[in-house]
């Protein structure tokens, strides 16, 4: 039965819907001509009664020839969501006469190109259903979460959706540094008036990273009364920040508050398969030829954040490139390795090796610095620079310098020393390898 439904949904529905509401749906059981379905968010809980329940109703009637009820569990829910009922109608709109207003809108931003994951389906949802209904469900939409998740891309499909539905609608996306900046600027040059035009006649307004208009008590204000303006009007508006609003700090009650009439939804980090998923997405897209398992190694590499994720792919290609290679999975862990040890290596100082070689050969760490030049201290001096070189970022001449003003090329001597000794000897090979770990850890 699921099964002919999803293709009756499929025929009737564009693809990116099919797979927002319909991909993301599993039948539980048909019993007794009631059928359960488990929904992952309550927006696609929402979504369904209004829009895709009757479907059911009516394929049902059409297999069965019995009255078919549909009933939607979302997952792992235990409270309901603070979803916003519809509460009023919403005002028609006049017909606007400028078009094609300059929304700033980054064009690879939009729902075909937006992967969908399990971190960020509910926000993909309830996207989707603010950009076919603007200004009526939820009002005001508000994301958060941690960098490059996402936020900026799905506001920014909320306004292409809602200019290729409505050519003739006004959207407006700014940054709260743009927003704040512009509000400055008006009041310097007396021309307010304008502002509050420029924000107050759209019908979509898109403001990215509020966490950032927060302290900023005239700037506060002033959103403060285009938000009422906007949302008394039925226009839509679309927030983003990197925590909820009640935790972002200083913001005011009373816009807290407001954001509460709407719905807050988190966009949480993509687990493996979505990463791949991204990554196989922007490899087809700029036509590059990657093995699955190299796009498997590289989404296993980087697991926060998809800017990120995006940059990795970039740099395995411009390494691919360099070097005249097919992109394959080792060539992806040599470009990827030195990204990998700047970030692990980053902490480590020239000082804490120094330390820690002292300690580990109980000797003074002003000898270690100096220029005695017996044996037990002159190969522990050897193996703090040959470290420093090795496990932190820092120059040659900055390595020589922290060792009590020595040549660089002392430290280059002392590198090739020490990698000697180690082929040599295994002691020595043990001990470095010994001291990496206890900086390691
Ligand atoms: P945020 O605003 O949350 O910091 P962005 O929206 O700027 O993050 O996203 C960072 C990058 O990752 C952008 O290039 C965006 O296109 C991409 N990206 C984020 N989420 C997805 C996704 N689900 N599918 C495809 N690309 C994505
Ligand atoms: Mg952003």
């Amino acid at each position: 039965f699921w099964k002919d439904l999803e293709d009756t949904y499929q025929s009737v529905l564009s693809a990116p819907s099919f797979d927002a509401w319909i991909k993301t749906t599993q039948p539980l059981k048909l019993e007794n001509n009631q059928l359960w379905l488990e929904v992952p968010s309550a927006v696609h809980k929402d979504y369904w009664e209004k829009n895709l329940a009757a479907k059911i109703v009516e394929t049902g009637f059409k297999l069965t020839g019995a009255e078919v009820m549909p009933h939607f569990v979302v997952t792992g829910e235990k409270e309901t969501m603070p979803v916003q009922e519809e509460k009023k109608a919403p005002v028609t709109q006049e017909k606007i006469a400028e078009h094609g207003k300059k929304a700033l809108l980054n064009p690879k931003y939009s729902f075909d190109t937006f992967v969908i994951g399990k971190g960020n389906q509910m926000a993909h949802a309830a996207a989707l259903v603010v950009a076919e209904d603007p200004g009526s469900i939820y009002n005001p939409l508000f994301f958060y979460g941690g960098v490059g998740l996402g936020k900026t891309h799905l506001m920014h499909a909320i306004g292409h959706q809602m200019l290729q539905n409505r050519p003739d609608a006004k959207v407006k996306y700014v940054s709260s540094e743009t927003f704040t900046n512009e509000f400055i600027n008006s009041i310097q040059t007396k021309n307010s008036e304008q502002f509050r035009k420029e924000y107050r006649n759209v019908d979509l307004l898109l403001v990215d990273d509020i966490q950032f208009l927060a302290e900023k008590e005239a700037t506060l204000e002033e959103f403060f009364h285009t938000f009422n303006d906007l949302y008394n009007e039925n226009k839509q508006i679309v927030l983003t920040s990197d925590r909820p609003p009640n935790d972002i700090p200083k913001l005011p009650e009373r816009l807290v508050s407001r954001f509460a009439w709407g719905l807050s939804v988190d966009i949480t980090p993509p687990d493996l398969e979505t990463r791949i998923a991204i990554l196989r997405k922007k490899a087809d897209a700029e036509r590059l030829e990657i093995p699955d398992d190299t796009l498997s190694y590289i989404a296993g590499q980087i697991d926060s954040n998809i800017r990120e994720l995006e940059g990795a792919l970039v740099r395995v290609q411009a390494f691919a490139t360099i070097n005249g290679e097919d992109i394959t999975t080792s060539l992806a862990a040599d470009a990827l390795k030195s990204l990998k040890s700047v970030g692990s290596q980053n902490h480590l100082s020239i000082l804490q090796i120094q330390e820690e070689v002292a300690k580990y050969y109980h000797i003074q760490l002003k000898d270690l610095k100096g220029k005695k030049r017996v044996k037990s201290i002159v190969v522990p001096r050897q193996i703090s620079m040959y470290l420093s070189r090795e496990m932190t970022e820092n120059s040659l001449p900055k390595i020589g310098a922290e060792f009590g003003g020595k040549d660089h090329t002392t430290v280059i001597h002392a590198h090739e020393k020490i990698q000697q000794l180690m082929q040599k000897d295994p002691t020595i090979q043990k001990e470095v390898g010994e001291i990496k770990n206890l900086l390691n850890s």
